[in-house]
């Protein structure tokens, strides 16, 4: 039923948590390999399918396909532990997981023990002034990495360089533990079990997904690149410093997937038919009070790694419209459009107000704490839609509001999402 494309992405154009799990799930029926390319286990990606219904952290969403195979790209933050823990939680729910449906980069770098303990003692530091980190490792391991301070899953499979290139970091490592922090040095009987309990267990996974992946390719398999978080939390192109610490943006899919020489044909950008956001920093359409609760309670918005209530507000044109441009989107999957059938009216955020100017173009990142947002309010529909199929069969109102939204951020919408199942979806 979904048109068969070429290479294609499917990233996030807001704050993260649009429904791109959904999406892949979806579309991974046309592809033959999903590449997850950046990110680590900070986030989930809800699925909702004939195996029931799975936050994935880490794993590639189309794992519940059978003959897709699934890579975790060099790009991603690899934490052994809690990728064994999810893995086990697959399995145990009828899910099938073998070195041929899902391979590790060699090349990723692995998350280490220490950087989640980096990670509270640096919130801890922060204390009010956080940044309202899930405290996943994420910041410090890619810090790390970009020191070239990190050890490739690869190495894994060679223990006596192993050994050695261990006990190098972890004496690195404990002067900033215990002279920054003040807290206990890691052992190397710690790293021992920490490789026994988990790193052994994915250890069978671990291959050059390079090769695997130029094979692919020249075999004329598709591949479809999974992106973590949005846009919005790019750390290049996002709310700076609110950012996540890698790029969701298309434009790193090559580079974190292990294809660095790949042209990507589509990019399907995810954006939610209202507006949610997890953790500090600027939220320029967030609603309060008990608006808020309201559609936070109708579209069930609390984190799904953390269970944290998330900020929610009208879907921002600005914040979408500059998503759409960093991620060269040429499809967009407008997800959650049930989740507005309560709403008399539907409150959009059409433009900011920056120091008394309004402005089209979303402000550089400090400038977003004083932005107000400019409300207009359309018509809504005020029916449950989450049984219709067709376009034709929507309500007026309802089309009305897609073809608003498509018209504003200038980028065709070609996926009406209108529940989580698999099949809750309205092609145009
Ligand atoms: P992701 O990280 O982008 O995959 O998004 P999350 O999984 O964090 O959040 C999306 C949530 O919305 C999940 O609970 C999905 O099951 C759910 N969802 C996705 N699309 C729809 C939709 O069209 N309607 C409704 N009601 N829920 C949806």
């Amino acid at each position: 039923m979904v048109k068969k494309m070429g290479n294609c992405a499917i990233v996030g154009i807001n704050w993260g948590d649009e429904g791109k799990g959904r999406m892949v799930d979806l579309l991974t029926q046309d592809y033959d390999v999903v590449v997850r390319y950046q990110g680590g286990g900070n986030a989930g990606h809800t699925v909702i399918n004939e195996f029931g219904k799975f936050a994935l952290h880490l794993l590639p969403s189309g794992i519940f396909r059978q003959g897709v195979v699934n890579i975790l790209g060099n790009g991603v933050a690899l934490d052994p532990e809690n990728l064994w823990k999810e893995m086990q939680e697959v399995q145990a729910q009828g899910v099938a997981l073998t070195p041929d449906n899902l391979k590790i980069s060699d090349r990723a770098s692995l998350l280490m023990p220490w950087h989640r303990d980096l990670d509270g003692l640096e919130e801890a530091r922060l204390a009010d002034k956080k940044f309202g980190s899930t405290k996943q490792g994420i910041a410090p391991f890619y810090a790390d990495k970009f020191s070239k301070k990190t050890v490739l899953a690869g190495e894994l499979l060679y223990p006596e360089h192993l050994k050695a290139h261990l006990q190098d970091l972890l004496e690195w490592k404990n002067l900033t533990l215990t002279r920054v922090y003040g807290a206990e040095p890691v052992t190397m009987a710690d790293l021992e079990k920490w490789l026994n309990d988990y790193c052994e267990k994915i250890k069978p996974y671990i291959c050059d997904t390079g090769v695997f992946l130029r094979d692919a390719q020249a075999q004329g398999k598709k591949i479809l690149f999974e992106a973590q978080l949005g846009a919005l939390r790019d750390l290049d192109y996002g709310i700076h410093p609110y950012t996540t610490s890698s790029n969701p943006i298309a434009a790193y899919a090559p580079v974190g997937s292990g294809m660095p020489n790949v042209k990507i044909d589509e990019v399907v950008g995810v954006v939610k038919a209202y507006s949610s956001c997890v953790g500090e920093g600027p939220f320029t359409c967030e609603l309060f009070g008990e608006e808020a609760d309201k559609l936070r309670e109708a579209g069930f918005e609390y984190g799904a790694k953390t269970g944290r209530p998330r900020r929610v507000g009208p879907i921002d044109i600005v914040a979408t419209r500059y998503g759409v441009r960093c991620q060269g989107a040429t499809n967009i999957a407008l997800t959650k459009m049930d989740v507005m059938g309560y709403m008399e009216r539907i409150p959009v955020c059409v433009q900011y107000e920056v120091n008394g100017e309004k402005t089209d173009e979303f402000p550089f990142p400090c400038l977003l704490n004083d932005a107000k947002p400019v409300i207009e309010y359309l018509e809504g529909w005020q029916c449950d839609i989450s049984g219709i199929r067709n376009w034709e069969d929507l309500p007026e109102a309802a089309k009305r509001y897609v073809e608003y939204i498509e018209e504003k951020i200038g980028c065709h919408i070609g996926y009406v999402s209108v529940g989580p199942e698999r099949d809750s979806i309205i092609l145009r």
